[in-house]
């Protein structure tokens, strides 16, 4: 029996732990290092908490049951599961990646993988003809939708019948969506990537990473990396996620709510020059998001009228922080060129539109009023 989205966000594809034990509702956290064998050759499953972890792998079989995969795999961070990731490909290999990706990202290919004998052509892959950058030795395509911070639409089936044409991995980056709203397995994707610092913990009190895939090559692979690597989550953090995650849908619907509230009234501010949400009708993104997605999600971008106001409303806003991160239940404001796009050179920030006046936005789940309030009074200056 296959259960609907809501109830794989408590139970997985099923309630089938612990029922014999204590009869725990809470999944336990297994705070151990390590495993007694029954006997030489004999293993209960579980020898060492590098390879796995019970706690862990509850968290990993809830969010491959979100995502449609057959494995997940849980990392400490976002960017630990892609620095595992990385180590899929050799020195000599090329992979196309989004321009416009997570600075994380960006700085890790430019500054660890290139080292590493990796090379990379960003492209804007929501606009550039991605098919004409593939070469002899490419592997694979990288991308983000939308992308962070300009909300930039990629088409996830163009870019998977390239990769397929071309027998490429096609890797999403499924962070501002979450399985919720979008599903990259289902239109092509061969493994998807969260942060699951953000919706999937949605509490911003946990960092935690994720590789999904629908391949049992490929999670093979992934599973003798995060036992050599040694950068699985621990059974603390698992739980959080654990917890996180059974909210989800609740959380994804009430953010998405106040997004689309917030863009409404940015978009009436004469003080705010352009918004960035792929929600907004007639909007560059907005047909291909809606064939792809069941939502538009809560994740913002606007640009304002000078570097001096979007200073002054980072200084002055009373209940929405100034912080990064995002996919939280609290509103947070970013800055991305000083903090998370901070490391990405400036021509390239430029280029991808930002500037020192663009904003990011996660909207939280607290009452859009009094968000807006918050926001129409920074805006006075
Ligand atoms: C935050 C983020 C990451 C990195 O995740 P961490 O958990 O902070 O390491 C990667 N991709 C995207 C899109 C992110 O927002």
């Amino acid at each position: 029996m296959s259960y609907a989205f809501a109830t794989k966000c408590i139970y997985g594809n099923g309630r089938d732990y612990d029922k014999d034990l204590t009869g725990a509702i809470s999944f336990p956290i297994y705070q151990t290092a390590t495993y007694a064998h029954p006997e030489v050759g004999r293993s209960t499953g579980f020898d060492y908490s590098r390879l796995q972890n019970p706690t862990r792998q509850q968290a990993e079989k809830v969010v491959a049951a979100l995502e449609g995969g057959i494995d997940a795999l849980a990392f400490s961070t976002g960017m630990a599961a892609i620095t595992a990731m990385m180590e899929l490909f050799s020195p000599g290999d090329h992979l196309i990646t989004d321009a416009d990706l997570y600075g994380g990202s960006i700085r890790l290919f430019d500054n660890v993988s290139r080292k590493n004998g990796i090379e990379f052509d960003h492209v804007d892959c929501s606009s550039a003809d991605v098919e004409s950058y593939v070469r002899e030795n490419t592997r694979a395509i990288f991308i983000e939708t939308p992308t962070n911070p300009m909300m930039n639409v990629v088409d996830i089936r163009k870019m998977a019948g390239i990769a397929k044409r071309h027998g490429l991995l096609l890797i999403v980056d499924n962070t501002f969506m979450s399985p919720y709203f979008q599903k990259p397995l289902e239109l092509g994707a061969d493994i998807v990537i969260h942060s699951g610092t953000k919706f999937l913990g949605g509490h911003n009190d946990t960092l935690a990473g994720f590789l999904v895939t629908g391949s049992q090559e490929i999670s093979d692979r992934l599973r003798f990396l995060i036992k050599t690597v040694g950068s699985g989550l621990s059974p603390f953090d698992s739980w959080l996620i654990i917890r996180g995650v059974k909210t989800l849908p609740l959380r994804m619907e009430k953010a998405q709510e106040n997004a689309k509230a917030l863009v409404e009234f940015l978009l009436n501010e004469p003080k705010v020059k352009r918004v960035y949400y792929p929600g907004i009708p007639g909007s560059r993104g907005y047909e291909i998001c809606k064939g792809q997605a069941s939502g538009f999600g809560s994740m913002l971008t606007f640009e304002v009228e000078s570097r001096e106001l979007a200073l002054h409303i980072l200084k002055s806003t009373r209940l929405i922080p100034f912080a990064e991160s995002l996919g939280g239940t609290e509103t947070l404001l970013t800055y991305p060129a000083t903090q998370t796009h901070a490391d990405v050179p400036e021509e390239t920030r430029i280029r991808n539109g930002i500037t020192d006046r663009v904003l990011r936005l996660s909207a939280g789940i607290e009452d859009k009023a009094d968000l807006i309030e918050d926001l129409k009074n920074a805006l006075v200056f």
